[in-house]
């Protein structure tokens, strides 16, 4: 039997999860589900992440009570602050981890896939940090609409390969990646970005991220005599950041749990993100989970303005919450997500990640009692999408 975190042995969260791999992978996969719990739970792996969390990523985040935002939605909202982490976002925690999990196995050449590029950042500055080979896969048209990220990639000595396939965004960059994979089993390992793919990462992802919810429950303790709010909300791409910190309250049923996801135009329109809503059970880069399809089970395309969010799957971890009644699965359009983000802006001076401004759109759509303490996520900060904002402007102010 194997040893997991949340998931069952098999990496199941109810009937979502799991390893669908094609032969030709399942020697590097069984290598890493053979070692990564016993690696991450030792005790020289724990000290050398805690000592990396704290001295490079700049951990513990604040967590931050918004007076003015409280005041507006007649409420005690905090915010966890991932957007100060090194790099800007939750990411960070993730490579960090899966870095020193690659060097525990010997790995001298690191991979990923991106889609913004911040995931491809975060795995491109771990690896200049261990002088480790670096390559990360980057659809075509994402190199384009995100050419600041690729040349922080380039800056920090990755290499960075468009991915040419399908609409050239993170799905054909994902693929790629598992392609490079099967090629090099020997010397490369694969960080992941989010809570996907096959048997372990989510588990894995989930672990690394759970730091989050750690300190949330030292730090509401000590502002509020209690380490339990009455909501934590989250936004869900694939589903890391809201892993992470749902991660140690989903056994506490008095926190109710709430993912956000992206709307994108609507859910009605065909241009949506919003996986859990309009998503149906298959199978997506390795894993059974909810996923947005054609009737013949083809992968439709996500859209969304923000490109942390626009992924056609989502975790299976969410699938199972959603499933269970244990999660609760909102969506919030672009249009909410902007508002959100010129209202955090101008009411706290912080500037939120378009992903994030998701998560705080849905406060509005709570129904809030003034002793409620909520706990939002903001997962990142806003710089990379300033673009976005200065374009939506006239709208907003
Ligand atoms: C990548 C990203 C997300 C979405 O990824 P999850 O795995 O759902 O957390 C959300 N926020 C920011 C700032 C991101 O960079």
């Amino acid at each position: 039997m194997n040893k997991t975190f949340i998931s069952d042995d098999k990496g199941y969260y109810g009937q979502y999860g799991g390893a669908f791999i094609p032969e030709m992978l399942r020697q590097n996969v069984e290598e890493l589900k053979a070692v990564y719990y016993d690696i991450i739970e030792s005790e020289e792996f724990r000290n050398e992440f805690n000592m990396l969390l704290t001295d490079y990523a700049g951990r513990p985040s604040p967590l931050f009570h918004a007076r003015r935002l409280s005041e507006k939605y007649g409420a005690s909202i905090y915010l966890k602050r991932e957007d100060l982490n090194h790099t800007g976002s939750h990411k960070i925690n993730n490579t960090i981890g899966q870095i020193l999990l690659a060097k525990k196995m010997g790995k001298t050449r690191i991979i990923a896939e991106t889609g913004a590029g911040q995931h491809g950042v975060a795995t491109a500055t771990v690896c200049a940090l261990m002088g480790l080979e670096c390559v990360v896969y980057m659809g075509e048209t994402d190199m384009a609409r995100q050419e600041p990220n690729v040349k922080r990639m380039e800056m920090l000595g990755a290499t960075v390969i468009p991915a040419r396939s399908g609409n050239k965004t993170l799905k054909d960059a994902t693929n790629e990646a598992l392609r490079d994979w099967i090629c090099n089993p020997e010397n490369t390992f694969y960080i992941i970005g989010s809570v996907v793919g096959p048997h372990p990462y989510p588990d894995l992802v989930a672990k690394f991220q759970s730091v989050i919810s750690e300190e949330l429950l030292i730090q509401l303790y000590a502002k509020e005599g209690t380490e339990d709010p009455d909501y934590i909300v989250a936004c869900v791409g694939g589903g890391s950041n809201a892993a992470g910190i749902f991660y140690k309250y989903i056994n506490r049923k008095n926190v109710k749990l709430i993912g956000v996801e992206a709307a994108g135009k609507g859910v009605d329109t065909g241009e949506t993100a919003a996986t859990i809503s309009v998503g149906e059970p298959g199978i997506i880069h390795g894993s059974k989970t909810l996923l947005m399809q054609n009737e013949d089970g083809q992968i439709t395309e996500p859209y969304s303005i923000s490109a942390g969010l626009d992924y056609p799957g989502v975790g299976p971890i969410h699938a199972w919450l959603a499933e269970t009644g244990r999660g609760l699965y909102l969506n919030v359009t672009d249009k909410e997500a902007l508002t959100a983000a010129y209202e955090l802006t101008r009411l706290e001076g912080i500037i939120p990640a378009l992903e994030s401004a998701h998560a705080l759109a849905a406060l509005g759509k709570l129904k809030l009692k003034q002793t409620d303490i909520v706990v939002v996520n903001i997962s990142g900060r806003g710089d990379k999408d300033m673009q976005a904002y200065i374009e939506a402007k006239s709208e907003f102010i």
